[in-house]
């Protein structure tokens, strides 16, 4: 009789225990879908608080120690506008509802420079489909594979005459409509969307898919990075881990870490 009880009370205890759990497991799975479109939110909010502080501060003031960090801050955060705009593309912003994924995708790459999601998503898809290639609007033209050869040869593929206009015009609107000083626009508007650029291209395409000296040894013609995972968020927000990425396109950028082996 007492071990029936004794049975009866475990069983209770253990099956309440058990939902308890399976209830806190559903609620984490539940904020876990979520995660995606919470990191993307604070980037745009970082983002956009720290170039309207920026562009609005007397640049006379602000000592040439703390110009340089503030560009560099800036570059850092238009970097995660881009990245967050590259997870929408492969729909990992907001796994369950697309349609809000895209919507993110297309307002960061329009806030980052007027480009196109349409455009660039379908070419993201060819990089991935024919990395490293000739059929890649990633790639090189196999005459300019230096450098600076490469990253205007990649620019000049993702920019047009329309899109220099719109930029050239929201810069009037911003100087003239809304009396920002100019200096102010260039250090913290146009300077760090260009070096970001250049940082993206960088650590995304020239590191990770320049053809190593012994040839491609694997079919997504990527290589990774050997930094640790703060360096490799600090510097590109872990695109580094790029064979990685392409083996793992369905990953956000912030689980590249779990899955990147040395
Ligand atoms: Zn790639
Ligand atoms: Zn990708």
């Amino acid at each position: 009789m007492t071990s029936d009880i004794t049975n009866f009370s475990t069983f209770n205890v253990s099956s309440k225990s058990r939902k308890t759990y399976f209830s806190g497991l559903s609620i984490l799975r539940n904020i876990a879908k979520f995660y995606g479109i919470i990191i993307a939110a604070v980037i745009i909010f970082l983002w956009a608080t720290t170039l309207i502080t920026l562009i609005y501060i007397d640049v006379s003031n602000l000592g040439f120690l703390w110009l340089i960090p503030a560009i560099l801050l800036q570059t850092f955060l238009y970097a995660g506008l881009f990245i967050t705009a590259h997870d929408a593309m492969h729909g990992v912003v907001f796994p369950t509802n697309l349609k809000i994924n895209h919507a993110i995708g297309a307002i960061t790459v329009f806030l980052y420079g007027l480009f196109s999601y349409q455009n660039l998503l379908k070419k993201h898809w060819l990089h991935h489909r024919y990395p490293a290639t000739e059929l890649d609007p990633d790639y090189h033209d196999r005459i300019h594979k230096s450098f600076f050869g490469w990253y205007f040869y990649f620019m000049k593929g993702y920019s047009n005459w329309k899109q220099l206009l719109g930029l050239a015009l929201v810069f009037l609107l911003l100087a003239e409509g809304l009396h920002i000083a100019k200096i102010n626009l260039v250090l913290f508007w146009i300077f760090p969307s260009l070096l970001s650029s250049l940082q993206l291209f960088y650590f995304g395409t020239y590191l990770t898919h320049r053809e190593p000296k012994e040839g491609y040894t694997n079919q997504h013609r990527a290589t990774s990075n050997n930094l640790s995972p703060f360096w490799s968020f600090i510097t590109c927000y872990h695109f580094g881990y790029h064979k990685e990425h392409h083996e793992h396109p369905h990953l956000p950028w912030w689980k590249l870490p779990e899955v990147y082996q040395k």
